[in-house]
């Protein structure tokens, strides 16, 4: 239908006419300090299609900090092993605080709200420690296979400045560790952590990893299984609903997509039976999400008339 006779090229190439305005006015993320080198004025899209087809525009090849997107590698791995019972460890509402709250854990005994808060996440990282080995090393192979590139890295400056400046993520891994929601050792489960948080991937890989969560579980370019159907639409639901920090509610609104952002400027986003996107700019807004990368997805869904909705 649309979809079919969308020239989705000149599409993204007209977006990333109409979002240079906004490239100057984001703030790239400091609090990191190795997060603050990066230029404000990149800008790149991927979308890549259940049918094989892949368009790219700007800086779509250029590799950036995934930071909170590598969450949902993570979680997609511990959904796998321990299924429902994952939902006893983490919930699933939207948090309503900031992504590196604290308070909330104090009030639920030690269960993070969902798995893309920071305290979510570490519990699911303590899940991935739990059931591996070389925890690191085989979710950095997992996601090469996920976008088919196996020269996918760690940024080791990015590494060791998330460890040297990660004081809030150890306070709440050892909070939850207090309650008995952590089980493997704290600096273990920190480094998985900020490990995976640390990798380097351009748009055109993010896009090519997030398609099979467009396609109910398998990855269309390998025919692999990740997760089940349930599964997926699990998932969706909750990038949905808690994938863009405290502006998921917007976010929903404004672009119709499950989408997950972070604070390297990147935001992936899909829709089920069609496509997965990846933009990427620097600039953040004041939730934390790439401020043209969010428009652009905006005008994504409104120049072509696509969206969940
Ligand atoms: N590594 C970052 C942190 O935990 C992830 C931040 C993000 O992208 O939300 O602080």
């Amino acid at each position: 239908s649309e979809a079919m006779t969308t020239d989705w090229q000149s599409v993204i190439e007209e977006i990333a006419e109409e979002i240079k305005p906004l490239l100057d006015e984001g703030k790239v993320a400091d609090y990191i300090p190795e997060l603050g080198n990066v230029d404000k004025a990149n800008f790149g899209m991927s979308i890549s299609l259940i049918d094989g087809r892949e368009f790219y525009c700007g800086q779509a090849l250029k590799s950036f900090s995934i930071q909170s997107i590598s969450k949902v590698f993570s979680l997609t791995k511990a959904f796998s092993f321990l299924k429902d019972d994952l939902w006893k460890r983490v919930g699933k509402e939207p948090s309503g605080n900031p992504f590196n709250s604290l308070i909330q854990l104090e009030h639920e005994n030690g269960k993070p709200r969902n798995p893309f808060i920071n305290a979510g996440a570490i519990v699911v990282a303590d899940c991935v420690v739990s059931h591996t080995q070389d925890s690191l090393n085989e979710i950095i192979g997992y996601i090469r296979g996920l976008a088919d590139n196996k020269n996918i890295q760690i940024d080791h400056a990015m590494f060791r400045s998330e460890k040297a400046f990660g004081h809030r993520n150890a306070a709440l891994a050892h909070f939850m560790k207090s309650y008995g929601n952590i089980e493997s050792d704290v600096d273990e489960v920190l480094d998985f952590y900020f490990g995976h948080c640390s990798l380097s991937m351009s748009c055109q890989d993010i896009s090519r990893a997030f398609l099979f969560l467009a396609n109910h579980g398998v990855h269309p370019r390998t025919n692999k299984r990740y997760l089940t159907a349930s599964q997926a639409k699990r998932l969706n639901a909750l990038l949905l609903t808690c994938g863009t920090y405290d502006a998921a509610g917007d976010f929903a609104f404004r672009v119709g997509m499950p989408g997950k952002s972070g604070v390297g400027g990147g935001i992936a986003a899909i829709i089920p039976g069609l496509l997965s996107v990846c933009v990427w700019s620097p600039g953040l807004d004041k939730h934390g999400n790439s401020l043209a990368g969010v428009k652009a997805l905006e005008l994504l869904t409104t120049k072509t008339g696509i969206s969940i909705f």
